[in-house]
């Protein structure tokens, strides 16, 4: 079956979900158009969809399932738990398990707050750094994306026409945005050190923190310079700022996260996906000096945060066995994979005569259509014809039995075989063949 077909499930299920839900949509990142495929279940690296069709899925969710699907011991242990209970007006022995061992991995912070979702997660260490500094501002990355909190919004997705030099205009994302939020929030370039530096030193005395993702998925997946990320870490020192570190999807780049392979120490650090062993999970990490904010013990906190699904002990018993399974050698045998698929492809682009190619680091990759280096929000946006190349690569590998994000991401699972990857390299290259003979 070739997609888009007018007489598939999917097409019908759309059908019947654009009278409930709004376009048919429920998340705006899973749309595609002119319908979305429909999943019925996954199975290790590969989905089957509701027409039956086997795809190798390199979406993982938006890089949440590092284990693929159904892993029997993730399964078992969320199964276990269900039958014990799924949610507690009490705490559980569950959320101290899954703290301790964050804190092992992360050499910067003591202890732990759960949430949710990677969006509340950021929304409270935002909300954490203005209590424990008393200050107001946050800065972030031109074109970074954080979740859907309002402040943690702002300038993800820019025009040229909005570029204002080497100095981010604040721009609002969704319509509505009050302009209240858009003087607290500072854009900063991202991989420029000179102008974050001189923005960050402008707007010092009123800012509580500077947020980076060191490899920002939809700034284009360049991987941060260590030097810029350490000028971030000793400007953020000099104003009095904290420095928060979103690994919400860098936390799959190794055991220590990307703050081990940059070795440098954030104040906090939010984290999401991977932890929640495929179910809905955030928190936010860091020091005990600044996680007080968040302690009860000796009164109303200065950050009361609650929450009713927060810590519940499904996610908490599932987000422990699938980062206990994640150790050393699955992380090696990840970098493996993940740069196999990214010289492959680069060999492809190399051999059909394209412009573009994959960045990334470790089990995440992204293809550009570029005929730039991309290291940057500005580098990374894309002409009408790189969009169009993008929307067919995505087309053809979806026809090539093979998943991705629609705007390019690749995310690798410890399921998949050398056989597995053979498959994604090949279907590539076959997507790659069609577009530079069209
Ligand atoms: N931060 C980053 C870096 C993310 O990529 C995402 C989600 N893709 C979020 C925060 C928000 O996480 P969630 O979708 O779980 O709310």
């Amino acid at each position: 079956m070739t997609h888009p077909d007018p007489d598939s499930r999917s097409h019908a299920l759309h059908q019947r979900a654009k009278r409930s839900l709004p376009g048919g949509n429920t998340r705006t990142t899973v749309y595609s158009k002119p319908w979305p495929i429909y999943a019925a279940r996954g199975e290790g690296c590969r989905v089957i969809d509701a027409d039956g069709v086997a795809r190798i899925d390199c979406i993982n969710n938006f890089t949440a399932l590092i284990h693929g699907h159904a892993h029997p011991v993730v399964t078992e242990a969320a199964c276990r738990q269900a039958a014990l209970g799924t949610a507690f007006g009490l705490p559980t022995e569950s959320e101290i398990d899954l703290a301790e061992l964050i804190v092992d991995r992360l050499p910067a912070a003591d202890q732990v707050r759960f949430t949710n979702s990677g969006t509340e997660a950021v929304m409270m260490a935002l909300k954490a750094a203005r209590a424990f500094t008393g200050r107001p501002k946050i800065a972030k990355c031109e074109g970074a994306y954080h979740g859907s909190y309002d402040y943690a919004e702002v300038s993800l997705d820019p025009g040229p026409r909005d570029w204002g030099g080497n100095a981010p205009v604040s721009v609002a994302y969704a319509k509505g945005t009050p302009q209240a939020v858009l003087s607290d929030v500072l854009a900063i370039p991202f991989n420029d050190i000179d102008a974050a530096v001189s923005l960050i030193r402008e707007h010092g005395a009123d800012l509580a923190c500077v947020i980076v993702d060191p490899m920002p998925n939809r700034a284009g997946l360049a991987p941060a310079d260590r030097a810029y990320l350490l000028a971030l870490r000793e400007v953020t020192r000099e104003v009095g700022a904290l420095l928060i570190f979103d690994e919400v999807i860098t936390f799959r780049l190794g055991y220590n996260g990307a703050q081990g392979l940059w070795d440098i120490a954030p104040d906090l650090t939010t984290l999401g996906k991977i932890i929640g062993g495929g179910f809905p999970v955030g928190a936010v990490a860091g020091r005990a000096e600044i996680m007080a904010v968040f302690d009860p013990t000796a009164g109303k906190p200065a950050l009361p945060h609650g929450g009713t699904f927060s810590a519940n002990p499904v996610t908490m018993r599932a987000g422990h066995v699938a980062m206990d399974l994640l150790d050393a050698q699955a992380f090696a045998r990840l970098d493996a994979i993940g740069e196999r698929v990214r010289d492959g492809i680069a060999a492809s682009f190399a051999r059909h005569g394209l412009a573009g190619g994959p960045v990334g680091l470790g089990s995440l990759l992204k293809v550009h259509f570029a005929d730039r280096p991309v290291r940057d929000y500005r580098s990374a946006y894309q002409t009408p014809e790189e969009t169009a190349r993008l929307a067919a690569f995505h087309l053809g590998l979806i026809n090539r039995g093979v998943l991705t994000a629609g705007y390019g991401l690749m995310a690798l699972s410890t399921p998949m075989t050398d056989d597995d990857v053979a498959t994604i390299i090949a279907a590539c290259d076959g997507a790659l063949a069609a577009l530079a003979a069209a």
